[in-house]
């Protein structure tokens, strides 16, 4: 069956009616899902199959059969291994069908079938009894149904819900708990994802600042998880106020209480400082005795050397809703809230404990200010970006006169307040500062798609400098901002003849790397764990030529490390100053690998010139070293295209080949189709 989906496609803004199979979403999904990340986590699969064998080794030991629950099965591997370690049976379930039944071919290929019912359910819908899903209720309850945040996923109801109706009292739990840590930090470089700092602009007429309103200095932002790499952050990047402590943890073996509640410790400033940022993360104990440990603890805590990368685990970054002054010494109360699915944190000065108990804010955060709702953490970075915003100031000095009229066109954007600032007659836009800024009356926001943009707007003026970033919310890989482009070309009949365009142009950029982990979510496994699951391989790249392995995906590269093979080269140039033209755009051409090593795929990313010799980058900000370790735009995500084999790569000689690549912009479709060669 197919269907049709309606979208506005990202770069050109049009509205377009995609014919979509009916399992485009579950191509989707599985090319895309983390599986193979997790059957690459050779630290999780040990811990767990050691932490499978020791409670099935202790049911026996009571004499007892071992019946396991195995809750969100995907693979079936969790299963298999609770089969081989003598396990009596075994009920898998999982809720997406098609895992499910990935899952049913691998536990036959493997020989488990009569050791093992795959269940496609959900877990709350599994019935127990003679003529049910399950014949009795379990005596072992497996899960791996957490993410970064731990809860996120569910974990919690789903745990509650088994203990009522599908294991035994006084079951064993693999895993047996987890527990949740937290070091308070100061962090100017993860509180700019989060708050707007002043802007300073220099005008003829002296300093002028831009300031966020009044509601954003305690505004409690948005309850979503900022989860990032964690191990990618250098310690000069942020200031430890406290040590870690443990916030909360949960014993998966009892019941599980899934309301939401709180939690709250004290901690001891260990040096001065502005309390911001709560870092978190988790680790799970496999059995009771705390032996079998699989930790999610970032490189200053975790003492041992053997360090397991992973991307479905990371590190949590908490927000507290204002920052607060602490001194070496001095005593606070961390509170941990949650509900069903998410954690969020206050902190509040040690005083007498029942004014604190009051204090407790339980509700989950809600932004009152707008920008949190507007802007996501790494638009905020990127808009208190110092340096960035010099450049934007320097090419808007050199564009603007006093009698400009200027429409700017970017989401959420500061350009409009800075051209005013440096002497725009008419600007147009983000009504909140222009409240904060007294600018109302200064700043005109249009509230209309720019092919839909009338002369009345502008009171029948014609625009003389057109302005963006560029930058849209709607933007995933980083040619989408090329909409600038296309509104552009829709506004031309606005423009005076000799219009100046801010960004004259745009160009594209890309370059061969190796990564350092990145590569394992692409991945095929193989084996895991003995166990054959090939299956999920074949399923995998079977999704992926659906459609996805053509495509380019987004990936915020200052996250994962990888080495430059060859020099950045420019492919595509895209010129503002005139219409989108009516052709395509194509390219073709040759990178010399100047550097030994696997080339998992190609890096692209988009650079905008301002003005003739002022330029922004999204994407390599430089090469660091004669590695060719790369250093990215901490603020934008990158376009990574992985290379269907890496293995003929693997085989380079010690001389450097090239690869050839074709590249082709459709100006209908606004997409890059690309072709490489090695
Ligand atoms: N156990 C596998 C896969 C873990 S991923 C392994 O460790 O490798 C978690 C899986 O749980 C996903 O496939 C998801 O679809 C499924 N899932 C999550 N909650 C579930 C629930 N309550 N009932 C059934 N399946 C669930």
């Amino acid at each position: 069956m197919k269907t049709f989906c309606g979208r506005a496609n990202p770069t050109t803004g049009a509205l377009e009616w995609l014919e979509e199979d009916e399992d485009y979403d579950y191509h989707q999904e599985i090319a895309r899902s983390r599986y193979a990340d997790m059957l690459h986590d050779k630290d999780r699969n040990t811990k767990y199959y050691q932490g499978i064998r020791a409670a099935v080794s202790r049911v026996k030991e009571r004499g007892e059969k071992a019946i396991v629950l195995d809750i969100g099965t995907g693979t079936g591997l969790l299963s298999m291994m609770a089969a081989s370690a003598g396990a009596d049976f075994c009920y898998a379930v999982e809720v997406f069908r098609p895992m499910a039944n990935a899952a049913v071919k691998i536990v036959e290929k493997n020989g488990f079938h009569d050791k093992i019912k795959v269940i496609n359910k959900h877990s709350t819908e599994v019935t127990v009894g003679p003529d049910g899903d399950m014949q009795c209720r379990a005596n072992i309850l497996v899960t791996e149904l957490f993410d970064t945040e731990l809860i996120g996923e569910g974990a919690l109801p789903t745990y509650e819900h088994a203990h009522k109706y599908l294991v035994q009292e006084g079951c064993e739990a693999v895993p047996h708990r987890a527990t949740v840590y937290v070091q308070l930090v100061e962090s100017q470089r993860m509180w700019s994802w989060n708050k707007l700092f002043p802007v300073r602009v220099e005008a003829e007429d002296g300093e002028k600042v831009i300031v966020s309103p009044s509601e954003m200095e305690n505004c409690p932002g948005v309850p979503s998880v900022c989860d990032i790499q964690l191990n990618q952050m250098p310690s000069s990047d942020f200031s430890i106020l406290s040590d870690v402590v443990t916030m909360f943890s949960v014993d998966f073996s009892k019941p599980v209480k899934s309301a939401s509640t709180y939690y709250r410790v004290q901690l001891e400033a260990v040096k001065s400082g502005k309390a911001q940022i709560v870092l978190s993360w988790w680790d799970i104990d496999m059995d009771p005795s705390g032996m079998i440990n699989c930790t999610m603890a970032p490189y200053w805590v975790k003492s041992t050397s053997a360090f397991q990368w992973r991307d479905h685990w990371m590190q949590c970054v908490y927000f507290l809703p204002k920052e607060e002054p602490v001194l070496q010494g001095e005593k606070v109360h961390l509170t941990a809230c949650r509900d069903e699915y998410s954690v969020w944190y206050n902190l509040q000065k040690a005083r007498g404990e029942e004014e604190n108990k009051a204090d407790v804010r339980i509700e989950s955060p809600v932004c009152r200010c707008q920008a949190h709702l507007l802007w996501n953490r790494p638009r905020f970075g990127e808009l208190n970006d110092q340096n960035r915003t010099r450049q934007y100031i320097k090419s808007l000095m050199k564009v603007l006169k006093t009698d400009s009229v200027c429409l700017c066109i970017s989401d959420g954007s500061l350009l409009p307040v800075l051209a005013h600032y440096l002497g725009a007659k008419q600007v147009q836009y983000f009504i909140l500062f222009f409240k904060a800024n007294n600018l109302e009356d200064k700043i005109k926001i249009i509230e209309a798609r720019p092919e839909l943009l009338m002369s009345s707007h502008l009171e029948d003026k014609k625009i003389s400098v057109l302005v963006g970033e560029p930058y849209f919310t709607t933007s995933l890989l980083p040619w989408h901002n090329l909409y600038f482009w296309y509104a552009r070309t829709a506004v031309t009949s606005h423009l005076t003849s000799s219009v100046t365009v801010l960004p004259q142009s745009a160009s594209l950029h890309m370059m061969i790397v190796e990564f350092q982990d990145l590569w394992r979510i692409r991945s095929p496994c193989g084996t895991c764990e003995g166990f054959d699951v090939q299956t999920m391989d074949d399923m995998i790249k079977n999704s992926l030529n659906f459609r996805e392995s053509k495509e380019a995906e987004p990936h915020p590269l200052w996250e994962y490390p990888c080495k430059s093979l060859s020099d950045p080269q420019e492919v595509l140039t895209f010129d503002f100053r005139k219409s989108v033209p009516q052709h395509c755009l194509s390219t073709e051409g040759s990178v010399n690998l100047v550097r030994k090593g696997k080339s998992h795929g190609a890096v692209l990313w988009m650079e905008y010139h301002l003005v003739a010799d002022i330029s922004v980058n999204t994407g390599l900000m430089q090469i660091s070293n004669e590695k060719g370790n790369c250093e990215w735009n901490p603020h934008c995500k990158q376009a990574v295209y992985f290379f269907s084999s890496v293995i003929e790569s693997e085989t380079l000689t010690d001389l450097p080949t090239a690869v050839t690549y074709a590249m082709n912009f459709n100006t209908k479709t606004g997409e890059i189709a690309m072709n490489f060669k090695l």
